[in-house]
């Protein structure tokens, strides 16, 4: 466990740790929040007189209803079938179609309200899983699967692969997709190494592995806002990286959020705001699997 939190006190998927780059902004500490959906007759609008229920989206935080994605997916044509070869590296996907994708990591916070957003709004969000930090946890997955979520290859323990011997590797991608399969009956195709740290040797075990992509991201989503590794608008195509925490910790074997500034925020809260640049910017959100 001692190793576990030590690892997680470094941040996950983060590319370049920038303290400064996780202070909370002036409102993002507000005791509004607008995902928060309203339950039961308390918080309508009409005391004493019936009412229907507002729909999801605004139930959400959101003003409009999320577009459909494509039901026919412009998608690149598939890179050569699992033949020998390195695993492709993707941040995005070249499509002509107006949508971006929503991935998260390690899945350390399993907060039930995710579960409900993710069926109410029909979002296809890909989570790229962790064993050791999923821990006894796999039931949360299992009902964001029965939902709509897909679960991917996030390593057995959120080593950081790059300049590991091919073996070591090969061990964290296999073995969780041994892990994923006894859990949940799938074989993942998708792979997302932590930090983002890769090198050659890891794409080739990840094929080895049956990963046919290794996945990162053109923008990650913080409590702080949404920043780009490529220009500063989100684009069609885009992988987006959800990260609810900038730094993870550990207490005795329970992943606790660490910094003040999560105080407020939660998941589904930055999924919504997430959502809202995405409608801002005439996008939707498709499934990453169908166009890989
Ligand atoms: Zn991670």
């Amino acid at each position: 466990m001692l190793l576990t939190a030590a690892l997680l006190a470094a941040g996950c998927g983060d590319r370049s740790p920038d303290p400064a780059d996780t202070a909370a902004g002036p409102g993002e500490n507000g005791s509004t929040d607008p995902s928060r959906p309203a339950h039961g007759p308390a918080h309508g609008p009409a005391p004493g007189g019936p009412h229907p229920s507002p729909p999801p989206y605004r139930r959400w935080g959101l003003s409009a209803p999320l577009a459909p994605a494509p039901s026919n997916p412009d998608r690149p044509p598939a890179p050569h079938a699992s033949g020998p070869g390195p695993a492709p590296v993707v941040d995005h996907i070249p499509t002509r179609d107006k949508v971006v994708f929503l991935t998260y990591d390690d899945g350390a916070e399993k907060d039930p309200r995710f579960v409900d957003m993710v069926r109410e709004l029909r979002l296809p969000v890909s989570i790229f899983l962790t064993d050791s930090v999923v821990g006894p946890g796999y039931g949360h997955f299992a009902r964001l699967r029965a939902v709509g979520a897909t679960v991917q290859n996030h390593t057995l323990d959120h080593t950081a692969l790059r300049g590991l011997p091919y073996a070591g590797q090969r061990a964290e991608i296999c073995g969780q997709q041994n892990k994923l399969r006894q859990r949940f009956g799938i074989r993942p195709t998708l792979f997302r190494p932590p930090y983002g740290a890769y090198d050659t040797t890891t794409l080739r075990a990840a094929a080895d592995c049956g990963i046919s992509a290794v996945v990162l991201w053109r923008a990650s989503m913080r409590i702080t806002g949404l920043r780009h590794t490529v220009g500063d608008r989100l684009r069609p195509g885009d992988i987006v990286l959800a990260l609810p925490h900038p730094r993870l910790r550990s207490s005795g074997g329970t992943l606790t959020q660490g910094p003040d500034q999560l105080k407020g925020a939660s998941l589904t809260q930055m999924t919504t705001r997430l959502l809202r640049r995405i409608q801002e910017q005439g996008l939707t959100v498709g499934r990453l699997e169908d166009y890989l």
